[in-house]
């Protein structure tokens, strides 16, 4: 829907503003999206499942069934990794050059396929394409990342040995095995590609469970794979339950990375310590947003809005705490609702909507319900605070909060939803201070005219990312660079060498150049004792000595 409230038809005759009105019409969401049933049958065809049992995938745009997945049991995960499992072996020992090259192809062929990818992001999840673009545009750049740093990241590296130069120290690598990859709804192409893609390179198998809700994004990725050249198997694709498929895929893989809430990341984490294997797990955020007194008010507005409202709020980035210098609140405030209020809303499938849908109405109670708890606990509802079944059964305004009481819901908990409390703050300490206020700790911005503060306040920030004059995408899209959570925001990082070393097994191979590093023989112990503390000794003493031989060596 347009600002002024005009509904828009496109090129096919569909109104793009209004699915609702076609609720149970599958042909009419379909054919808006461009997405022909036969597709997604032949997609769902990939999955094998031994019984019969399935799972409706709903879009939100329409609140309709689109078509349906297998319901897969432990059996078929059994199965699924079985496969991968002897798969893995033959694709570790291709050159990692080989799968490097892989990986290329995959980042080309989701370009070619742009428009296919983000119909079908969009048929699933009910985001605006501007904010599926997002997604599309981010795998290239993670499989140029992964396809040149992946062989490096494989080579032998020399350490220091015991005792220099008696002894060396080399470090060799290997892929853990069959990797087991748990991705969320809300961005089902970047973060499945974002932790398959470095597993794969480095030579492991990987079995990826999407969320129940998104399980056609998931498959085109594997389909694209195999036309990457990915060999058959070694990446599997398991649709179903959370709740059956992922335990039965912790249990049988050798690594699992998971995105989504701090809740299942805990059952996740649980499971996989019993089960002594690694993981890491990209959890939730309650993100806060500061701007300080030197801040551009226009372009921390611009940038708050992207913050708070990209993919209706249903971004683990998303900002939904904004703490303001006090000189500058009324001025910030009234240009960040102004540019609220310019958003325009709408399911359609083309770039005109700045917000979608969102999930579903699971998604749209616990909006409503953290806003009807903030307003009865006498918080101002500036803008928003509405569901518009008008535009989507699932939509609902972007909304801004002032005056929000510290103990009601969506102070207390993440909403993940376009909903955002804005505050005014002393000085720059106490926004830090609330900044820090928090279990959780994923992603802050900073908002000031001089970035060297910006540095300087984004290190007292106890997140995993800090974006200073930008609202999370410099952080996201620094791919060489660490991302992950501080405290209940998880465990581990993606991103950068970090991403792919989770998926490597190290041996250390040490030799020695004079034999065993034991009492010589004839030598009383006393003696040797006696010399190994002088050695120690001088070892100590000498490091400029032992950096000399490192760096000879
Ligand atoms: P969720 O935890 O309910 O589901 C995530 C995935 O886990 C799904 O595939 C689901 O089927 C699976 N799952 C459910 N039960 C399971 C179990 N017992 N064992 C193993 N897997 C199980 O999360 P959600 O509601 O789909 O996603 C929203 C949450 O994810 C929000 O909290 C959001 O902040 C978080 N998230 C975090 C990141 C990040 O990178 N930090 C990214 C996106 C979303």
């Amino acid at each position: 829907m347009t600002p002024s409230g005009e509904r828009r038809i496109n090129a096919r005759g569909v109104d793009c503003d209004n699915m609702s009105l076609e609720a149970g019409s599958r042909p009419a969401v379909l054919a808006a999206a461009e997405v022909s049933t036969n597709r997604l049958t032949v997609l769902a065809e990939r999955i094998d499942a031994a019984g019969t049992d399935t799972i409706d995938v709903r879009a939100p745009a329409a609140d309709t069934v689109i078509e349906s997945v297998p319901a897969c049991t432990e059996g078929d995960v059994d199965r699924a990794v079985e496969r991968a499992r002897d798969a893995q072996s033959s694709w570790a020992d291709i050159p990692a050059d080989e799968r490097a090259a892989v990986l290329d192809r995959f980042g080309d062929l989701v370009l070619d396929h742009a428009e296919e990818l983000l119909d079908l992001l969009q048929l699933e999840t009910g985001k605006s394409r501007r904010h599926a673009i997002e997604e599309v545009l981010d795998v290239p750049l993670t499989a140029s990342y992964y396809a040149d740093r992946g062989p490096k990241a494989l080579s032998d590296q020399n350490r220091r040995g015991a005792f220099l130069p008696a002894t060396t120290a080399r470090v060799t690598y290997e892929p853990v095995g069959v990797v087991g990859a748990i991705s969320p709804w809300n961005y089902p192409l970047t973060l499945s590609v974002t932790d398959v893609l470095p597993a794969l390179v480095a030579g492991n198998a990987v079995v990826l469970k999407p969320d129940e809700k998104t399980p056609f994004t998931a498959l085109a990725l594997a389909d694209l794979l195999e036309r990457a050249g990915l060999p058959e198997d070694v990446f599997q694709i398991v649709t179903g339950e959370g709740a059956t498929v992922g335990p039965a895929l912790i249990d049988r893989v050798d690594y699992v990375s998971f995105t989504g809430s701090t809740e299942t990341g805990r059952a996740v984490a649980e499971r996989a310590g019993r089960n002594l294997i690694d993981c890491s797990l990209e959890l939730g955020g309650k993100n806060p947003l500061l701007v300080l007194e030197d801040a551009d008010l226009e372009e921390a507005a611009r940038g708050a809005v992207q913050a708070c409202f990209t993919n209706a709020g249903q971004l683990c980035l998303s900002a939904e705490r904004l703490y303001v210098d006090e000189s500058v609140y009324a001025a910030f405030l009234d240009a960040f609702v102004g540019a609220t209020r310019r958003l325009s809303m709408g399911t359609g499938f083309d770039y005109e909507a700045d917000v979608g849908s969102l999930i579903d109405g699971d998604q749209l109670e616990r909006v409503e319900d953290h806003v009807e708890d903030a307003r009865e606990r006498g918080a101002t509802v500036v803008t928003g605070g509405r569901p518009r079944p008008d535009i989507g059964p699932f939509c609902y305004e972007p909304t801004v909060l002032t005056d929000l009481p510290p103990d009601s819901t969506a102070a207390c908990e993440e909403t993940f939803g376009p909903v955002v409390a804005v505050e005014p703050v002393p000085d720059v300490g106490t926004a830090i201070e609330r900044a820090n206020d928090s279990d959780y700790g994923l992603n802050a911005s900073v908002w000031t005219g001089d970035r060297e503060r910006g540095v300087a306040v984004a290190r007292e920030i106890d997140c995993g990312t800090v974006c200073v004059n930008d609202a999370y995408t410099s952080g996201w899209a620094s791919i060489d660079a660490p991302m992950g959570g501080f405290g209940d925001s998880g465990l581990g990082r993606r991103h950068g060498p970090e991403g792919i070393e989770r998926y490597l097994e190290s041996r250390t191979i040490a030799t020695s150049r004079i034999g065993p590093l034991d009492v010589p023989p004839r030598v009383p112990t006393a003696w040797y004792a006696r010399a190994m503390i002088g050695l120690s000794r001088l070892q100590r003493r000498l490091p400029s000595v032992s950096s000399l031989v490192d760096r000879v060596r």
